[in-house]
């Protein structure tokens, strides 16, 4: 590939270039949501950071296929493991069945995700789907000597495992910790060691996800589901494993036991995490009163926001931060990222308006470079949203007549951002269009705008008047200017 991109690994713990398997095809999978409430911040920055990397392996040449499971079954309460769980509390809660929980929950979460510009993935299997992979794979793990059966429910055995291999070999923690750390729960007697996790559960009479196997009628474990999942659409081997750092452990540190113990080496070749959000600097959660979710960020009715904030603002208030790093929430944070993000918008617009000169007095010659630089270290989208902000200080003085441009670099420069912002970053122009087809829709009014102009020059006032007024009433702000017009959506 043209373009070098290196990329963190949390299982090696270093930068590593990226060479996929089976170049130009590349597999990722990434853990999705589980779902039994409405997406929050928390859910935007998993699937935003992969929808870049996702976006940007596609730029550079790449045929991602890229799969991200729906959780619909087995996520229990307490670390997974034990506890009621969490869609079918919902359903007995709200006297749903379980399955009407979860496409509820679903439609809403993609209607989020298209707000927030992120692609669907090219594969999105439900575990609840994939039943059949799950027992296969712990009869393997079984058969391998690395499980047993307690009460009609299968545990893996975690000591055994970290005999003939490593258990902790992502996150880093040793079981003699683990072992010092680890509660013993309520129905944990059927294990034989307390940090073993459950890879079948037996169903109690009232837990209505239930489903026959050889050991019981009974749900996965919820670790199961992504490597079986993994396997049958990637293979036994793929490139990228992601999720949220909060992941790591129990989820994909068992997800490598389980692929060890099933085939002997793990099927992941780079793994990937994103950071956190905080609020005010504490972990969010529902238990903290500080959770607000994604809809209620949209419309601003939450007692945590002085305002409503935009699909775009949120999107661009998470690329500003490097996935490894953490992002605190607050409404000045927000409030800076609309501001950042409007004057990049409005150097775009401008930009399309810029007239060429002989010759450049601003230099745009490295932009592209740069850009790419960025985003193959690891991808750094903060260092590209300064290169851009650079360039929109460059657009600005051309603009205002205090720098000249070439036609060359106008073009260049054209490119270049709308590469940048849209294609790769994956921004839409909200201020000036809605949607997907804003450069359709904003031809569109400036096509109307310039018919305007032509009635006003004939003293044709009557169609002026009945464009101005009429684009008026659909919510444009129409600004006449010394050679021509303006416009904007008002909110
Ligand atoms: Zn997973």
């Amino acid at each position: 590939m043209e373009h070098p991109l290196s990329i963190y690994n949390t299982l090696t713990r270093k930068k590593e270039q990226f060479i996929p398997l089976h170049e130009p095809h590349v597999g990722m999978y990434v853990c999705g949501p589980t779902v039994y409430g409405d997406a929050h911040l928390g859910h935007a920055r998993p699937a935003i950071t992969f929808d870049l990397l996702f976006r940007y392996l596609t730029h550079i040449g790449y045929k991602v296929r890229y799969v991200r499971n729906i959780t619909d079954v087995g996520h229990l309460e307490h670390d997974a493991d034990e506890g009621e769980d969490k869609i079918a509390k919902k359903a007995r809660l709200e006297q749903l069945e379980p399955m009407e929980v979860v496409q509820f929950y679903l439609n809403r979460y993609h209607k989020a995700m298209d707000a927030l510009n992120v692609l669907p993935p090219s594969i999105e299997p439900h575990a609840s789907g994939h039943i059949i992979e799950q027992i296969e794979l712990v009869k393997k793990i079984l058969d391998n000597g690395y499980a047993y059966e307690s009460e009609g429910s299968v545990y893996f055995d975690v000591e055994k495992y970290n005999k003939d291999h490593n258990y902790g070999v992502l996150s880093g923690r040793n079981i003699e910790d683990m072992l010092n750390t680890t509660r013993a729960l309520d129905g944990q007697d059927e294990k034989h060691n307390p940090i073993d996790f459950a890879l079948w559960k037996c169903a109690q009479p009232e837990h209505i996800m239930r489903w026959p196997s050889p050991w019981s009628n009974g749900f996965p474990g919820w670790h199961c589901e992504c490597t079986a999942m993994g396997k049958k659409y990637l293979g036994q081997h793929f490139d990228i494993h992601g999720g949220g750092m909060d992941l790591i452990f129990p989820h994909h540190e068992c997800e490598i036991a389980q692929a060890v113990a099933s085939q002997g080496e793990d099927m992941v070749h780079y793994w990937m995490h994103n950071n956190m959000i905080t609020v005010n600097g504490q972990k969010m959660g529902k238990s903290l009163g500080n959770f607000i979710t994604l809809d209620e960020f949209f419309t601003g009715d939450h007692k945590m926001l002085s305002q409503a904030y935009s699909a775009m603002t949120i999107r661009f208030f998470i690329l500003q931060a490097h996935y490894r790093s953490t992002v605190d929430f607050s409404n000045e944070a927000l409030q800076a990222a609309e501001k950042g993000l409007s004057r990049l918008m409005d150097a775009y617009n401008h930009l399309q308006k810029l007239t060429a000169s002989d010759a450049s007095t601003v230099d745009v010659k490295d932009l592209r470079r740069k850009c790419y630089d960025a985003l193959n270290d690891d991808l750094n989208s903060p260092i590209v949203i300064s290169h851009l902000f650079d360039a929109a200080r460059a657009i600005n003085s051309v603009k205002d007549g205090n720098a000249t441009i070439s036609a060359e670099d106008l073009k260049e420069l054209q490119d270049v951002f709308h590469t940048f912002i849209f294609d790769i970053l994956g921004m839409r122009d909200e201020a000036s269009a809605g949607g997907n087809n804003y450069e359709t829709f904003g031809k569109a009014v400036d096509l109307l705008l310039t018919i305007r102009q032509q009635a006003k020059a004939n003293k044709d006032w009557a169609t002026s008047d009945k464009i101005r007024n009429e684009l008026t009433a659909m919510g444009f702000d129409i600004k006449d200017t010394k050679d021509g017009a303006e416009w904007k959506l008002s909110k």
